[in-house]
Parts: C-alpha cells; sequence; structure tokens
C-alpha cells in the first residue's frame, strides 16, 4: 500500500520504516528541514535500536522516502497517518496545533478518497475535529481512524513490528478492512488487531497510559512506607507481582514516572475528566505522587548533607529511561534543577542522552563522555536511569574516585547486602539506607531514607 506519514518523531519515524519493512511503499513527512536531510541520508535523529538498519534497508530498497513536501506526499498515499507531536498545554491540556496543521496538509493532498489515521495521543473527540478541519479544505470523501500507538521507546522498532494488540477505531467497513491489510504482516501470531468506535480508541490509550502510571506511583507511594513501617519494597514487589491477577510489569518503584507520555497523558485525561462531569480522582492522586517522587532523592542527599552548598554530585542516567537518548519529563532534570539552586555542583552521564543534557542544560552541569569521568571529584554519585551498563560496576574504582563511598540509586538496581559488603553509604527507593561503618557516627542526620 502507499502510505504517508506525517510527522517523524519516535513514532512516526518507527512505524513508517516498520511499515515499510512489510513491504508498503512510504512516505514520510516532517517540517523539521535538518531532520529530513539528515534521514534522507540514512542517519537516524534518534537512539532506538535497530531503527537505522531499519530505515536504511528499507531506503535502499526504495520504500522508504523523506520529505518536507506534505502535500504530494498525501497525493500519493492511500491511508495517511498522522504522527505528530501532542505536547502538554500550559492547563495540561493536549495541545494540537501540530495535529490541526498537519489536517491542514492532509486536506491539500485530498485527491482522491484516503483512508486518515491519527496515530497521536490525542483527546476524545479529536478525529471529530480533524474530520472538520479536512471536510473544510476539500470535497473529497475519506474516513477516519483512530489507531493509538502503544509502542515503548527503547523497544520501540520491537513493539512495532510484534504488537502486544492493534486497536482501531472506525466507523467504516472500507477503513477497517484497510487497517486490517495493513497489519495483518503484524499480528501473524494471533496477537488481535481490535476494532471498536473511534472515541473508545481515542481513550483506551489514555486508559492504558493512566493504568501503568498508576502502578509506578502505587508502588512510588507504598515505598514511603516500607521504609516508615521497617519493610522492603524489593519483597512486597515480589509478593505482590507473583499473582496472576496484578503480574509483574511496572511495579518497580522509582524516582518517578517520566518521558514524553505518561506525564502529558495523564494531565490531558485529568482534564477531560474534569470537562465532562466526570473528575478521575484517582489519576489527581497518582499525579501527586509522582511530583512528590520525583524529589525523594534530592530530599534524601539534603538529610545526609544537610548543605549542599559546593558538593558535587556525580549522575548516572538522565534518559527518563534506559535505551533511549529522549530527556523530556526525565526526572533527572528536576533533581539536577534542585541541586544547582542548593548550590551543589553536577558532573553526568549517560549513554545516549549527553547532546539532549547540552540542549537542555549548557555550562551549568558538565556532561562527562564516560561514566567514570562522571565521578572525578564528586562527592556522591547518584543513579537515575537503569541502563544495563550501570548495573555492575567496578565499586572499587567507583570508591577511588568519590570524596566517600556514598551512593544514591533512584532505581534500587543494587543490593543493600552487597552494598553493606562493598562499605558504601547506600540510600535507595522503599528500603532502609546502608550506613558504611566508616561513616558511623554521623552528625545529627536523618538516616531514614524517607521524605
Ligand atoms: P515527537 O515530538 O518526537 O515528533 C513529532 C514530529 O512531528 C517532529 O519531528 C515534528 O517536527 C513533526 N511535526 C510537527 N508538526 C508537523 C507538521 N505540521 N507536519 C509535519 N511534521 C510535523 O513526538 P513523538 O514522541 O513521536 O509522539 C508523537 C505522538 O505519538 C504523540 O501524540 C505522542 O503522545 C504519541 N506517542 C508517543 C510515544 C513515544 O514513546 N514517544 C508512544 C506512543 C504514542
Amino acid at each position: 500500500m502507499r502510505l504517508a506519514v506525517i510527522g517523524t518523531g519516535y513514532v512516526g519515524l518507527v512505524t513508517g520504516a516498520c511499515f515499510a519493512e512489510s513491504g508498503n511503499d512510504v512516505t514520510c513527512v516532517d517540517i523539521d528541514e535538518a531532520k529530513v536531510h539528515r534521514m534522507s541520508a540514512g542517519e537516524c535523529p534518534i537512539y532506538e535500536t535497530g531503527l537505522e538498519d531499519l530505515m536504511q534497508r528499507n531506503q535502499a530498497a526504495g520504500r522508504l522516502r523523506f520529505t518536507t513536501e506534505g502535500k504530494s506526499a498525501v497525493e500519493g498515499a492511500e491511508i495517511v497517518f498522522l504522527a505528530v507531536g501532542t505536547p502538554p498545554g500550559p492547563d495540561g491540556h493536549a495541545d494540537l496545533s501540530q495535529v490541526l496543521a498537519a489536517s491542514k496538509t492532509v486536506a491539500a493532498g485530498m485527491n482522491k478518497y484516503k483512508t486518515v489515521v491519527i496515530k497521536s495521543t490525542v483527546p476524545v473527540g479529536t478525529s471529530d475535529r480533524v474530520r472538520e478541519s479536512i471536510q473544510a479544505g476539500t470535497d473529497m470523501a475519506f474516513d477516519m481512524v483512530s489507531n493509538p500507538e502503544f509502542l515503548k521507546e527503547g523497544a520501540a522498532v520491537d513493539d512495532c513490528l510484534k504488537p502486544d494488540r492493534i486497536v482501531v477505531g472506525a466507523d467504516s467497513e472500507r477503513a477497517r478492512k484497510r487497517m486490517l491489510e495493513l497489519y495483518a504482516p503484524f499480528v501473524r501470531t494471533q496477537n488481535p488487531v481490535l476494532f471498536m468506535d473511534i472515541r473508545s480508541a481515542e481513550l483506551t490509550k489514555y486508559a492504558a497510559n493512566a493504568m501503568l502510571a498508576l502502578r509506578i506511583s502505587f508502588m512510588n507511594e507504598l515505598s514511603g512506607l516500607a521504609v516508615s513501617v521497617g519493610a522492603d519494597i524489593t519483597s512486597i514487589r515480589r509478593g505482590i507481582g507473583s499473582d496472576q491477577r496484578i503480574g509483574r510489569h511496572f511495579l518497580f518503584p522509582g524516582v518517578g514516572y517520566g518521558g514524553s507520555c505518561f506525564p502529558k497523558d495523564v494531565k490531558a485525561l485529568i482534564r477531560t475528566g474534569e470537562e465532562n462531569g466526570s473528575p478521575l480522582q484517582i489519576m489527581v492522586a497518582a499525579e501527586a505522587v509522582n511530583q512528590r517522587q520525583k524529589s525523594v532523592l534530592f530530599e534524601q542527599m539534603k538529610a545526609h548533607f544537610g548543605d549542599l552548598r559546593g558538593k558535587r554530585v556525580a549522575i548516572w542516567g538522565l534518559a527518563f529511561k534506559p535505551n533511549t537518548d529522549d530527556m523530556r519529563e526525565a526526572p533527572a532534570i528536576p533533581l539536577i534543577e534542585a541541586l544547582l539552586d542548593a548550590g551543589a555542583t553536577v558532573s553526568a552521564f549517560d549513554p545516549a542522552a549527553g547532546e539532549a543534557a547540552r540542549a537542555l542544560f549548557g555550562d551549568r552541569i558538565r556532561v562527562a563522555s564516560t561514566d567514570h569521568e562522571a565521578l572525578e571529584g564528586a562527592d556522591c554519585l547518584a543513579v537515575i536511569t537503569e541502563w544495563n551498563a550501570f548495573r555492575m560496576p567496578d565499586f572499587e574504582r567507583v570508591r577511588e574516585q568519590l570524596s566517600a563511598p556514598l551512593l544514591f540509586d533512584g532505581r534500587n538496581i543494587y543490593s543493600p547486602e552487597k552494598m553493606v559488603e562493598l562499605d558504601f553509604t547506600y540510600y535507595c527507593i522503599g528500603r532502609s539506607p546502608v550506613v558504611s561503618e566508616s561513616a558511623r557516627p554521623w552528625s545529627n542526620q536523618d538516616a531514614s531514607g524517607r521524605i
């Protein structure tokens, strides 16, 4: 099939490349000329496992191309995907300006019947708005489809090629048939294509992210209680996760959820609830817990040091999660801001997000090119993103580089027993801190690890 994908961010680029991989003819459109130029030269603008190979292979086969010419891309397509951003507006609403701009591009290229598919995460009712916007610019017939994307950054290509399910909201048989045909190669293992009405599809995406965010906030809030009562959140996680009704995923406590989806989607869902007279109190609470959780490590550091002025903090992990370079709403950002405000200095390392961090912080922090370089002269290490490369560090070297063996683990990737063995002072989430023998006795510090 001939496809146009408007917007080539994490979602548009991955979907475009995956559709090309199954033999479709795909034109990806973006308004960012520099990005289009890079992609046309075979360069992947984001860090995503397997994506560059996929792009290059399909470009070489002539099935995938990139352009800023939206109108002609739409003209040549049978199915047009809208995969532009829907960032949070100042009041929590999803900002639909990119979606509405893209719908004008669609209208401009409407030379025959097309299926117009919204892949971006959009509030309920957006498909109707896009339909009206396109109708205002053309007399041609078209169908609207809501086909929300569930890929995870860091495993996006795999998720896209082997999705758990495909959700298709459509109100026309013609559109449903096209979508089924398009997705047939992706669901050969029997994972379902779930057809529903458009509004339900739009809301399904928010419901999925809300449920995942809820689980994280639940575990984060429970972590505080676990420390208060002398329990260990890791044991509790195992204890509940092995219940099949609960399951093991998304029960890991940490420094709060971030990224380009959960924070904005939770906010947008809260707004949708308010506007429609069905407030979602549970999501309001999940968001409040998440906000508080982002300051847990900073509070631990303040309690430990007393005064953070002049302290040098090394940070490992800047991206909002491993295997991506995406720093949108990353928990590292508020931590770094709080540390700088408190007069500390920060040197940080991330295997992929160094460039994003430089763009965000400029010379306000030092972005190191290796994990150990970030440690030079530091007073403590804080691990914020659980990249595999951080799981088994050379602790002897870490100890030598730090002014004292002091570690703040925002992802519980190390074991407290190991930290006792290594004689580190170790703070983590939802488990009692470990105090280095050489650091005792402390000077009037609160070692509770709680905030
Ligand atoms: P992104 O910000 O990375 O990319 C958006 C792209 O659209 C940019 O390259 C931008 O230049 C381009 N663009 C903006 N306006 C345009 C226009 N009028 N015409 C052509 N191109 C235009 O966004 P993303 O992370 O890929 O997310 C896209 C959508 O998918 C969002 O609604 C998001 O919530 C949703 N989503 C994202 C993820 C994820 O993990 N990132 C997962 C599922 C769903």
